[in-house]
């Protein structure tokens, strides 16, 4: 049976998850503020195949306490495998500066203590690359979730930060660009995403996927599963 991998959703912890287990490899749940950190830490612990990331989101910067920074690295010191997200640059939102400090804070955590991020990016990828090419030690791998940046700069990240890149329906909206980036994106990079509340949007995303590309969707899948279990073992 074809089995489906969400690389990037927002879950909250109920009774029933929304979806049906037996048709996904995995799904990564991410929070954006830290409300959310404990939902994420308790589903992560209860369900194998759901892996957690929590962070802050760059629209919801103002949200954080003044020990946000401590509390992130005590969660992640206390819970192995898990990871942070969605952290990131937007600049669709207020006060780059504060959003990039915030940023590179998350980055320093997740990279003492070996941890996967991953990334928002809209709009502000000079920002970005000099927030990476900054840090003393790189965290093991980075996922760029909804990638919208260049498609030159796909290989530079990959090799560079061990990158890996999710699409879902919105970069499936995004025409000439989104079909160039996802031809582009090397197929042990490649990741699906609903980044909703509803994981079996990636069944759908996957179908069109493998129709850009020109494969199997059952082959995609699996492709998109051992992908996925690659990036996880590095965290
Ligand atoms: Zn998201």
């Amino acid at each position: 049976m074809t089995r489906y991998f969400d690389a990037h959703c927002h879950l909250s912890d109920t009774p029933e998850l929304p979806f049906d287990p037996s048709k996904f490899a995995g799904v990564i749940c991410n929070a954006t503020n830290v409300s959310k950190w404990h939902d994420i830490v308790t589903m992560t612990r209860a369900r194998p195949n759901v892996f957690g990331a929590i962070g802050i989101h760059p629209w919801e910067i103002d949200t954080a306490n003044s020990d946000w920074a401590d509390i992130l690295y005590r969660t992640l010191a206390a819970t192995p495998g898990l990871m942070v997200g969605e952290i990131g640059l937007d600049k669709n939102y207020p006060d780059m500066p504060t959003q990039q400090h915030v940023f590179r804070q998350h980055l320093n955590i997740a990279s003492r203590l070996s941890r996967i991020v991953h990334i928002h990016c809209v709009g502000a990828w000079d920002c970005m690359f000099a927030t990476l090419n900054s840090l003393e030690k790189l965290p093991p791998a980075i996922l760029f979730h909804g990638y919208s940046g260049g498609v030159p700069q796909i290989k530079m990240l990959s090799e560079r930060y061990n990158a890996y890149f999710s699409y879902g329906p919105r970069a499936l909206r995004g025409g000439v660009r989104s079909v160039a980036r996802i031809i582009n994106t090397p197929r042990s990079r490649l990741l699906t995403e609903s980044d909703s509340c509803t994981p079996d949007i990636v069944i759908d995303v996957t179908n069109k996927i493998a129709d850009i590309l020109n494969l199997d969707t059952g082959h995609l899948a699996d492709i998109i599963c051992q992908n996925s279990q690659r990036m996880l073992a590095n965290g």
